[in-house]
């Protein structure tokens, strides 16, 4: 198939995503679409109403796109909206149940970024001798929500995950495409591989990821290879359905959804190609709305997620799709919505000293990528400080998410590029180095006083082996007693990935009206789908936006299909 460049990054990796940042905040900004929506002329004495009363332009239905203006019908059994990671399963999963299926994607190609997976008990693990306590991951995700997450809408996602990715191992295979377990640690595209079980070559030998004060499942799966390539596997999931008989129509953008009667089915979509003719979708079982998040919409953020001060940053994530379900009558989780936040720093997530801006420690730093990113958020940014010894301290960090436990060739020569790159240079990252603590307060511009104070409080904590102030594990406080001395500025995030706020639905992931009512015809899954997340973005398993998208999207596909 012919492709031409979308305004999408296209197959950005989370590493480059950290990479850019800093810089990339500034034209995503300036390049926006959404503009932000302002009270007209308040009255000078009235308190601003929060942002989730305030009505946005968005939330008014436009007039339905009149009938002359249609110039083409399409008759098909399932209409799935959005060529993304949930839509192509979605297309897959009815394709094989024999479904006529039309896909509209608005962009030239489909879209996939990153390429980590969580799955459930797949026949990797299976090979492996592993089991994964579903009901334990479950009940982890549950108590993270605190009571805001759809169960039915969760354990969908981890009684099925594991039967859907064997279906992509089995697709990826067939297009000579291997497909790894994986700790997706710091070494991106090289990252631990779990061969065997227990004790994988390579990773701790007393290694217990359920002794972990941050439990990390060993879930996650990098189909179509080791490093991140979620579009090449996604390339074999459009090629499956398209054997099967889906079609695709790239470039033609979804703007409404048609249901001629207000307590009716829903019947199709109405969309426009890129010369500007619209055509109209008919559905003859159901619609599956997988149009992804809406973190590029400005007054949408404003709406449903005021915490995150600027837009997310996939230019796709408009939020057409939540947007088009409102308008007939399907409802928004309530917000504030989670936002997917990573943060992590040369020594990637290990739980190094951290010092704020005033040198001063903060928290417990054996957390998660979200926990960093939260954490260093509220503090304004904050610095990671290490001495010499790092070479010995990082394999008592264990494996997880982003974590450095192996040093490996590339750690190195990935250490020294960034030691000798200038402050706030291309990566907008600044790491210092000095032989002593005064000439690294210097660099780190915070107090040296309150610098070395911490530190010295640090190391003795270190060498009684107890941490007084936060708790952390003893053999995880590393003392900063051997120069040269390197600190990390790690800004708060600039902007997160996606967000994860969406629409209601019932156990079959039929979207719901106001009165908890199913809306016949309207199906949803990925980041349309709402209450699957609470504040933010667990990495309890790895990969698991992809892995709810995926399998949400599958059973989507199943469920319209089975009507
Ligand atoms: C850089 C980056 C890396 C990431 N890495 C990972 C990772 O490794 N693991 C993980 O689990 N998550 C990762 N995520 C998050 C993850 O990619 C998303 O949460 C997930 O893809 C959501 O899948 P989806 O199918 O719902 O949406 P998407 O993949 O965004 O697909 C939605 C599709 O709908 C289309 N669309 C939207 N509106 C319309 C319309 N009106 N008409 C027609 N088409 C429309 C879009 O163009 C898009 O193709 C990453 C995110 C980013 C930004």
């Amino acid at each position: 198939m012919k492709t031409t460049a979308g305004k999408e990054r296209q197959g950005l990796s989370r590493r480059e995503f950290l990479r850019n940042t800093a810089g990339g905040a500034g034209a995503l900004a300036a390049a926006g679409t959404g503009l932000m929506a302002r009270p007209a002329a308040a009255p000078r004495q009235a308190a601003a109403p929060p942002a989730a009363a305030q009505q946005f332009p968005f939330e008014t239905p436009p007039p339905p796109v009149p009938a002359d203006k249609i110039s083409s019908v399409v008759r098909t059994d399932v209409v799935v909206v959005g060529a993304g990671t949930a839509g192509l399963l979605a297309a897959l999963a009815a394709a094989k149940a024999k479904a006529g299926v039309v896909v509209v994607e608005k962009m030239d190609q489909l879209q996939g970024r990153g390429g980590d997976n969580t799955a459930l008990n797949s026949k990797l693990h299976k090979k492996l001798g592993m089991t994964i306590d579903e009901d334990r991951v479950v009940d982890a995700l549950m108590r993270r929500g605190e009571g805001r997450l759809n169960q039915d809408v969760v354990n969908l996602w981890a009684r099925n995950s594991g039967r859907v990715m064997d279906t992509i191992i089995d697709l990826c295979a067939a297009e000579g495409l291997p497909t790894y377990l994986v700790i997706p640690d710091r070494g991106d595209d090289e990252c631990a591989i779990i061969d065997k079980w227990p004790n994988p070559t390579g990773f701790p030998k007393d290694w217990d990821y359920l002794a972990e004060r941050n439990v990390e499942f060993p879930t996650c799966h990098r189909p179509g290879g080791r490093a991140e390539s979620q579009r090449i596997w996604l390339k074999a999931v459009e090629k499956a359905a398209q054997a099967r008989g889906a079609a695709f129509h790239y470039g033609t953008k979804a703007l409404q959804l048609v249901r001629p009667k207000a307590d009716g089915r829903v019947t199709g979509v109405v969309a426009q190609k890129k010369d500007g003719s619209h055509v109209r979708f008919e559905a003859r079982k159901g619609v599956v709305l997988c149009t992804g998040d809406y973190g590029f919409n400005r007054q949408m953020m404003a709406k449903y997620c005021p915490q995150m001060p600027l837009p997310c940053m996939l230019s796709t994530s408009m939020g057409e799709g939540h947007q088009m379900a409102m308008w007939i009558g399907a409802v928004m989780e309530n917000p504030p919505h989670a936002p997917m936040s990573h943060m992590f720093h040369v020594m990637g997530t290990d739980a190094f000293l951290m010092v704020n801006r005033f040198g001063r420690r903060f928290y417990n730093e054996d957390s998660d990528t979200e926990s960093m990113a939260n954490q260093t958020y509220e503090q304004g940014g904050a610095w990671v400080v290490f001495d010499d010894s790092w070479e010995e301290d990082v394999p008592r960090m264990g494996p997880g998410f982003k974590r450095v436990f192996r040093v490996t060739d590339k750690a190195r020569q990935e250490f020294r590029e960034l030691v000798s790159r200038k402050p706030g240079g291309q990566w907008g990252r600044s790491i210092v180095k000095a032989d002593t603590l005064d000439g690294l307060a210097a660099q780190m511009k915070v107090p040296a006083k309150a610098l070395k104070a911490t530190i010295e409080r640090y190391n003795a904590l270190a060498r009684s082996g107890k941490d007084l102030d936060y708790g952390k594990r003893a053999d995880r406080l590393t003392a900063v007693d051997k120069p040269p001395f390197y600190a990390e500025w790690t800004a708060k995030p600039a902007m997160s990935l996606v967000v994860l706020g969406g629409l209601l639905t019932d156990e079959r992931l039929r979207a719901l009206d106001k009165d908890g009512r199913v809306i016949p015809g309207l199906y949803l899954a990925g980041n349309t789908v709402g209450r699957r997340f609470k504040s933010g973005y667990p990495l309890i398993c790895p990969g698991l936006s992809h892995s709810m998208a995926y399998t949400h999207g599958y059973l989507a596909g199943e469920f319209v299909t089975s009507e």
